[in-house]
């Protein structure tokens, strides 16, 4: 821990916190369990930042990566192709909404974010509508940290401080169900919600190339959740206007929300999907841009007309990367994990539930793999807690010493499990997650 201390600076961290609660250094993964030095054991209860999808150490991925290795562990993208990116592209097309014709590669969520904001301006560009400029994005989105991606999110604790420095955008008021009246449904609140978009879009769609969301969930932004009928609209109004629809399902892709995507659950294909995190099964860093065949049209010609996208990566399409996709997406195909999971997020429900009761929580929501309970100072306004009492760090800290590992947003305690949890270790966390809420809300 000091060895650390001394040469690192951690991400997402004030370090100073770190005098007061040490830093936790982990020797082994296997399953859903992180092992420390002192054998303390901690159940990985957000999937490692909600990358890890079908356990840690997990034998079927560990071999394909090796088998990789010995073969090709990196070669450059350009002029140059491998026979796993070629695979990993065929069953991304294969898998994701029809529609969805081209791959492009990136190597974590944010620099997907870049190239298709990038693309999707591009594009406009070399169709002569040189005025389109302009991004459209959702309140209490997230889409990373780089300064395009920062841009088009909108959680004022990582973005405000870097304000000068960002794009202008526009920011519509997000169809997030938490503030819909006692009663009424996600459906009817979500779809309410949709009239000021389709103001934004009817109004603006002569500057606008894209409208930017994160289907069905917003993650970072307390796991904020709305109904896929909105997304239905936005696909509808995106095409009477011209305008592209960019799905950022890096955090919801790869079955966290119930399907493979969530964009299914409204029957769309965006004009430009964003994936990473679960692509390689929470192993190596690795993003892929789905886009159709309009939009690579729109790139392809000869090289003097100056229309190509010159975006690259050093490790674009890195081989290691797509062995483990590979490896993983063979997972899904070998067994019914999308089944299976019904039944686990079931489960999951049944556990959380009970504290919609709770004097302080003021919701629990869900969507398919992820479960998400707010504890609020006052269940009948729902007036948060200030943060500055840190009441999530409560629930952590209380986790850390009953064998779990839960890292609430704020106030918002979370599950998103491996799939690979088992109804016992869910009963475990269930318990654990309770305790540690009623620890965080008793204290004055
Ligand atoms: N988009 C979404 C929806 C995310 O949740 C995240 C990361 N939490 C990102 C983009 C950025 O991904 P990365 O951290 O790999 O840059």
């Amino acid at each position: 821990m000091q060895r650390d201390l001394s040469v690192l600076w951690h991400p997402c961290t004030q370090m100073k916190d770190h005098e007061h609660w040490p830093v936790i250094p982990i020797k082994q993964g296997q399953g859903v369990w992180l092992e420390d030095f002192d054998g303390h054991r901690y159940l990985d209860s957000i999937s490692s930042w909600w990358v890890n999808l079908f356990g840690h150490n997990n034998p079927h991925i560990n071999t394909a990566i090796k088998q990789q290795l010995d073969q090709l562990e990196h070669v450059l993208l350009a002029g140059f192709t491998h026979e796993s990116v070629i695979r990993l592209s065929e069953h991304l097309v294969q898998l994701t909404p029809q529609g969805l014709e081209k791959c492009f590669y990136a190597d974590n969520g944010s620099s997907a974010i870049e190239a298709a904001l990038k693309m999707s301006f591009h594009y406009w560009q070399n169709c002569d509508q040189q005025q389109k400029n302009k991004f459209v994005c959702l309140s209490n989105s997230y889409h990373g940290e780089t300064l395009g991606a920062l841009s088009v999110g909108d959680v004022a604790l990582y973005k405000q401080t870097y304000q000068p420095l960002l794009l202008e955008t526009v920011t519509v008021t997000s169809p997030d169900c938490f503030n819909r009246e006692s009663g009424e449904s996600w459906e009817a609140y979500s779809l309410k919600q949709f009239t000021v978009m389709e103001k934004t879009l009817a109004e603006q769609a002569e500057q606008i190339c894209a409208v930017i969301v994160e289907p069905l969930v917003q993650c970072a932004g307390s796991m904020r959740m709305y109904h896929p009928a909105y997304l239905s609209k936005l696909r509808q109004t995106c095409d009477r206007y011209n305008i592209h629809l960019i799905a950022d399902e890096v955090a919801v892709g790869f079955g966290r929300t119930g399907t493979l995507f969530a964009c299914e659950q409204a029957k769309i294909t965006p004009d430009i999907l964003c994936l990473s995190k679960g692509l390689t099964g929470g192993y190596l860093p690795l993003a892929a841009v789905l886009t159709t065949d309009t939009i690579y049209q729109a790139f392809y010609d000869d090289y003097t007309t100056l229309r190509a996208f010159l975006h690259s990566h050093s490790y674009t399409g890195n081989p290691l990367g797509c062995a483990a996709a590979l490896a993983t997406i063979d997972l899904f195909k070998n067994t019914d994990v999308i089944g299976k999971n019904r039944h686990l997020s079931q489960y999951l429900w049944q556990k959380a539930e009970p504290l919609q009761d709770h004097p302080h929580v003021a919701e629990v929501r869900q969507h398919g793999m992820i479960v998400a309970i707010e504890m609020v100072q006052n269940k009948a306004n729902k007036t948060p807690y200030p943060w500055q009492e840190r009441r999530g760090l409560t629930v952590y800290q209380h986790g850390l010493q009953n064998e779990m590992l839960l890292r609430p947003l704020g106030n918002v305690v979370y599950w998103m499990p491996p799939y690979i949890i088992t109804e016992e270790q869910i009963d475990h966390l269930a318990t654990v997650t309770i305790e540690g809420i009623h620890a965080a809300t008793q204290a004055a």
